[in-house]
Order: C-alpha cells, then sequence, then structure tokens
C-alpha cells in the first residue's frame, strides 16, 4: 500500500502567499489564497456528515489535520454558512490515470468532481512509473496502483492488440504479454515471474476471471484475449500475494467466477457478474448463488459493483439493458442484505464513481445515507486503510468537500461542490471542461 504523504505539505513553505497564488494574482483568488497560505483555519457553521447524519458545528484543519477544540490562534477563518461536508469521494475501479498522459488529460475531472483518491485496476511497470513520477511532481490525487495478471489468451490482449492494430501495428501477442500484463498458464508461473509482478510496484493484484467455468472459450477464435486464469491458479496466486503483503482484486463476469474468487481468498471483486450477459449465456449465469454470498459476508470480501457499466455496454439496446438490470437489482439486494461490503467504481473511462453514484441511486435499492457512505467513507477507507480519511472526526486528515445541498435529500447534490479542501488547505477551483 502506497502511503499518503505527511498531511502537512501544502503548510512546509513560510508564511506569506503561496506561489501559484502570487501567479495567480487575481482579486478573485484572493480569499482562497489566504486560507491556502495559513497553518491553522476555523471552518465555522458547517454541516458535517458522520455516516449517518449531518451535525451542526465548527472544525479546525491544524497541520492538515481536523480538530474539534479550538486551538490557541486560528490564522483564517471560513465561514461554510451552513453547508454540507462530507469526505472527499473515492473511485474503486477506473483505467483513466493509469498512465501519465491520461492523468493529465482526466486529473482536473477528479478534482472537479470532488474524486480525490482512485484506484487504477489494470496497471504495468512502464505505466505505473510514468504515474507514480508524475503524482511525486504535482501531489494532490492519492491512487493504488495495481498490476493486471491474467491467462496468455486473457483479458486485456485482446483489448491491447485492437488498440495495437488500430494504430497500425502488426504486433503479435507475445509483444503484449508480460509487459502489457503479468501472463500466467500453470502454478510454476506463479513463482517463476513474482519478480516481474513485483516490479510493477502495485499496491493490489487485478486478476481476471472470464467465466472461468467454461473451458470451451479457450478453443473459439472469438474469444481469444478475451478469456482469464485458469480458476485452479487463483487460491495459490492469492495465497503468495498476501504472503508479500498484496491484496488482490478479481476481475469477475460470471457467478462461478465469483465464487471461485471468494473461496480463493480474494480481497476484493472488481465487478459485479452480469454487467452484460455474454453470448450463449443466460441471466441465470450470472446470478450469485446463496452459498458464494454468505461465504462472501463471512470473509469480509469487498465488492465493487462497477453496476453503471453495464449502462454503456448495452448503449442504445434498451431490451438488453432491461434484461441486466434485473439481474443487478437481484444481485445487489441480495449482497445488501447478506452483509457484503459493497465500494463504489465506475470503470467508466470517460467519467468517475460519481457515474456509478448516479446509477446506484436510480435503483432504489440503497438509503441515500448508505450510498454517500460508499463513496465518502468505505470506499477511501479500502484504497488507503492505514490512513484517516473517509471520516471526519478529530485526527482525520482534512481533506473534505462542500456541498451546495443536502445528499440525504437531494441526489444530484453530490454533483454541487462550492468548496474543496485537501490537507487542511482549499484548492483553487479546477478547471471546467
Ligand atoms: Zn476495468
Amino acid at each position: 500500500m502506497e502511503r499518503l504523504p505527511p498531511p502537512v505539505a501544502p503548510f512546509r513553505r513560510p508564511p506569506g502567499p503561496p506561489a501559484r497564488c502570487v501567479a495567480a494574482g487575481l482579486l478573485l483568488l484572493l480569499g482562497f489564497c489566504q486560507v491556502a497560505a495559513a497553518r491553522t483555519v476555523a471552518y465555522a457553521n458547517g454541516r458535517w456528515f458522520d455516516g449517518e447524519r449531518f451535525t451542526t458545528g465548527t472544525r479546525y484543519a491544524v497541520d492538515g489535520r481536523l480538530v474539534a477544540a479550538p486551538p490557541a490562534s486560528v490564522d483564517a477563518r471560513v465561514d461554510l454558512a451552513q453547508r454540507w461536508v462530507v469526505p472527499p469521494f473515492a473511485e474503486a475501479h477506473n483505467h483513466n490515470l493509469q498512465n501519465a498522459a491520461n492523468l493529465g488529460r482526466f486529473r482536473d475531472l477528479y478534482l472537479r468532481e470532488g474524486v480525490f483518491y482512485a484506484a487504477m485496476l489494470c496497471g504495468n511497470e512502464a505505466d505505473n512509473k510514468s504515474v507514480r513520477d508524475a503524482l511525486r511532481a504535482r501531489g494532490d490525487l492519492r491512487l493504488v496502483q495495481t498490476v493486471c495478471v491474467s491467462s496468455p489468451d486473457g483479458h486485456p490482449l485482446g483489448m491491447v492488440m485492437a488498440d495495437l492494430r488500430r494504430s497500425g501495428s502488426d504486433a503479435g501477442p507475445e509483444t503484449v504479454r508480460d509487459r502489457f500484463y503479468v501472463s500466467l498458464e500453470t502454478r510454476e508461473d506463479i513463482d517463476a515471474k513474482w519478480p516481474l509482478i513485483r516490479a510493477a510496484r502495485p499496491d493490489w493484484i487485478k486478476a481476471i476471471l472470464v467465466h472461468s467455468e467454461d473451458p470451451a472459450r479457450r478453443a473459439d477464435p472469438k474469444t481469444f484475449g478475451y478469456n482469464g486464469l485458469a480458476p485452479e491458479l487463483l487460491a495459490p496466486l492469492v495465497a503468495r500475494a498476501h504472503a508479500d503483503g498484496l491484496r488482490v482484486a478479481v476481475h469477475t463476469d460470471s457467478a462461478a467466477d465469483f465464487e471461485t474468487a471468494v473461496r480463493a481468498g480474494a480481497d476484493i471483486i472488481a465487478h459485479l457478474p452480469g454487467y452484460a450477459i455474454r453470448p450463449g449465456k443466460q441471466a441465470g449465469d450470472y446470478r450469485l448463488g446463496d452459498a458464494a454470498l454468505a461465504e462472501a459476508a463471512r470473509r469480509g470480501t469487498v465488492v465493487i459493483a462497477t453496476a453503471s457499466i453495464a449502462a454503456f455496454i448495452a448503449g442504445k439496446d434498451a431490451d438488453a439493458l432491461r434484461k441486466i438490470q434485473v439481474v443487478q437489482k437481484d444481485n445487489l439486494r441480495r449482497l445488501r442484505a447478506a452483509g457484503v461490503p459493497i465500494a463504489m467504481g465506475s470503470d467508466r473511462f470517460t467519467g468517475t464513481s460519481l457515474a456509478e453514484y448516479d446509477y446506484l441511486a436510480g435503483f432504489g435499492l440503497f438509503t441515500p445515507a448508505e450510498l454517500l457512505r460508499m463513496l465518502s467513507m468505505d470506499t477511501p477507507k479500502l484504497l488507503f486503510p492505514n490512513e484517516r480519511i473517509g471520516c471526519l472526526e478529530d485526527g482525520c486528515r482534512a481533506d473534505f468537500l462542500v456541498l451546495d445541498a443536502d445528499p440525504l435529500v437531494d441526489g444530484q447534490a453530490v454533483h454541487r461542490i462550492v468548496r474543496r479542501v485537501m490537507g487542511g488547505a482549499e484548492l483553487p477551483p479546477p478547471a471546467s471542461p
């Protein structure tokens, strides 16, 4: 797990306006700059979310941490005017910050939507390094990085090959394997290729299962590049990862994949099975089994639903979307009833977890407080369990968002962010698209 830097970074410079404020030189930004330069800021008259409800009060950001008791001196005071304060949001499954070029392209979107923490779920050595270097230079967003592990004929091979062909390359699969992802065929490969996995410096391993109960797929040229690991490799892979202190997230397509992943000891399920019904498969192939649900609850396996990807895949096919939503609602209702923790992740390349929040809110299966907790508390803690984030209590990192409406009443309130505070300092308004 990559540690967050100490929360005092914005305060290390000597007293005086930060360099970017001097450069901006805009009267409009003056108020923001005074707050950004202060060591101790009183955020007064806010309504602060505790996971269930909002309570009115004042909190102080002292050296980047939240404090409830007034400190000896206060450098700046911000009146929150009874607005709603929530921890910043997290995105548990995306790919749009997976390399440095896309980080440059999508960073402002994340800041604009208040998503300060994110997990990029199919990393490799070169891309992870480029992102680490870029983040070191800039600070702000905090990312979980992964390394993708799949079979020699497995996802993401097909996708990468299609991209290469589009760019005019005739490179074969051997140029993709062990470069864009780590390819495992046998148990011996796990130890033999462990150095490759470590070289990517992952926080999590992302292992791919795609209808692992159906080996006939491997003989079908149409699914070449879109398969996944042989199911018997998963338990030894998880054991090896856990021995090295790495968590494992598993891409699952079918209900059988889900059960295999849970029983193999996966920490995280990266997709709720049933975001699309594959050719030749039935809705029943995606209905989670009661025993698998009970086992996931017992083990505390976290499910990143990425349910909204169904709308993207279905496109204009309203009938296909209706069918898959029946499966999704049934699975989500039963996950909730079984007490399986659910995290918020969208897998939407042009979006963030807010797309998933909106989609899940539309199902009406979760209370507004549950959805807000998933987005702003449970998912940040899943990504960075050793950090005091996803909370607004004494000692938590002074990262928060101020909303213009009550998210427990208004489903659109999470889109109405009026202030973004990171490490106690207010961020300048991010660029608009
Ligand atoms: Zn994905």
